[in-house]
């Protein structure tokens, strides 16, 4: 089909950035892609050494949405996706050094030892407890103190988005950083209620809750989604290009980059931004003081990741689940681990087991102060005690995320509003990422196809 000469720039090829542009070329539009690094895939990175495959960003993902399934088949890669352990369906927590299941049942919820009796009686009060007045400024702390009690936001909720979002139960909205949640109790007035109506309503048109969602990943790890999608886009990407600026000149943008350290420019009638928010503040420095101010006011914790391959010999426990999480009240050094090779068999040879760690997070960025070799060690010490394992690890790796993962904290509403504002004034400008509507892969997938849509229907006016 012949398309009008218009021409679209996305900023940043990571899945976000990605997902659009794909769309968008394939009906035929005039693309360009220009990505800082030498590669794509942005927070899904993947390393493969000494029979180890390393994912530094994202694990896995959830099929939350059909586009994760559409997008694997029209990349060709079918027989390389492969979906989690169903081992991995077990979840632990730690509680007085012990790990403890997280219950997914009620007979399950009655036995644990994870909650107290005290805490499981609460929950029966849930159902008759009232809504609540804003959920935008209500913390997601506070909203489930009010409905679940204490003791299920400590044991569960904090580990929890401690696993999300690497992040602050205290801090974080509960309407825009968890809308599914809240949304239970704005529209059925309870979480029980709301989760037997809701997932009829589900059923009815055909979406997945995050929790019967199946969890993928590729053979090859996270980061053969980005490079398949990079592959089909070709030439439309230009790696290397750091956008440094843009400035608005009558109906079109003009693109301030450098490829390579040489300075370049390119104007374009239509801009897709999917660059973190941060960066972004920097890019949009001339163009609105307060859409830099809202872009930066988003806060992006440090998260380090330790990844730790070991003998299978020297584990002491079973390994028969995802992995677990630290509830911050357990006062560790770390957040959680996943069992990486229980999970997908491919990230370690057959007689070595890998874990993959996390540490800080918005719930304890303080920890990076101090000697980050003595902070690593003392979280190997604590991890071996925990999982009964008797050697040091055979295999190391690290990774810094300065900036991980946006939180969605209070007042994060006024910065969505400020960008839905700043795209109605500003003609062809699109705002899109991780910092809006969703951190995981699978919500960054499905987020991005509105944007798609938003852009074609620019196009067609
Ligand atoms: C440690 C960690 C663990 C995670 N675990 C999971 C998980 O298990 N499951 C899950 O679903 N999600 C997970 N996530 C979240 C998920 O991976 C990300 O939210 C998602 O991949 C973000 O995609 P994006 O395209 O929006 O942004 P990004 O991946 O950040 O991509 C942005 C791109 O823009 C580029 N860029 C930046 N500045 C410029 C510039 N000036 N010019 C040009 N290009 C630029 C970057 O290089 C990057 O490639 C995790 C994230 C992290 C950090």
């Amino acid at each position: 089909m012949e398309k009008p000469a218009i021409k679209i720039t996305v900023l940043g090829a990571g899945i976000s950035g990605l997902s659009t542009a794909y769309w968008l070329a394939r009906d035929g539009f005039d693309i360009t892609v220009l990505e800082a690094q030498n590669e794509a895939g942005g927070s899904m990175i993947t390393e493969k050494k000494n029979g180890f495959l390393i994912d530094y960003g994202s694990n896995s993902g959830l099929e939350t949405t059909t586009l994760v399934g559409e997008l694997v088949g029209e990349t060709g890669l079918q027989k390389e996706m492969v979906y989690a352990n169903e081992t991995g369906n077990k979840r632990y927590i730690l509680r007085k050094n012990q790990l403890h299941a997280l219950p997914t049942n009620p007979i399950a919820f009655l036995r644990t030892k994870l909650f107290s009796r005290r805490a499981k009686l609460r929950l029966l009060a849930e159902p008759f407890i009232g809504k609540s007045e804003e959920g935008y400024y209500q913390s997601i702390s506070e909203f489930v103190k009010r409905r679940l009690g204490r003791e299920f936001l400590d044991y569960a909720i904090n580990p929890f988005v401690a696993g999300v979002f690497a992040g602050d139960p205290d801090t974080l909205s509960v309407k825009s950083a968890f809308p599914k949640l809240y949304r239970l109790e704005e529209l059925y007035g309870g979480l029980i209620k709301g989760m037997i109506k809701g997932a009829k309503e589900r059923k009815n048109i055909g979406e997945q809750s995050k929790q019967s969602a199946k969890m993928f990943s590729f053979i090859g790890g996270m980061q053969t989604l980005p490079k398949a999608i990079a592959r089909k886009l070709g030439k439309r990407i230009t790696y290397n290009c750091k956008v440094e600026k843009i400035d608005k000149s009558a109906n079109r943008y003009k693109i301030f980059y450098k490829h390579n350290d040489l300075p370049k420019e390119i104007v374009s009638d239509i801009v897709l931004s999917t660059i973190p928010a941060y960066k972004a503040a920097l890019v949009f420095g001339g163009f609105d003081d307060q859409l830099c101010r809202h872009l930066n006011e988003i806060y992006y914790p440090p998260v380090q990741v330790l990844f730790l391959g070991f003998r299978k010999e020297s584990i002491g426990r079973a390994l028969d689940g995802f992995g677990f999480l630290i509830p911050k009240k357990e006062n560790r050094s770390f957040l959680g681990a996943i069992w990486s090779s229980v999970i997908f068999p491919q990230r370690a040879d057959s007689n070595k087991t890998a874990f993959t760690l996390f540490i800080g997070g918005a719930r304890s960025p303080e920890l990076f102060n101090g000697d980050v070799e003595s902070l690593i060690n003392r979280v190997l010490k604590e991890f071996k005690e925990i999982m009964n394992i008797n050697e040091d690890p055979l295999f190391v790796k690290e990774k810094m995320w300065a900036k991980a993962i946006p939180q969605y904290n209070l007042g994060y509403i006024e910065h969505e509003r400020y960008f839905e504002k700043v795209e109605g004034e500003f003609p062809g400008l699109f705002l899109s990422g991780n910092y809006r509507g969703g951190i995981s892969v699978g919500d960054c997938i499905a987020n991005s196809e509105p944007v798609y849509k938003k852009i074609v229907d620019f196009i067609s006016k």
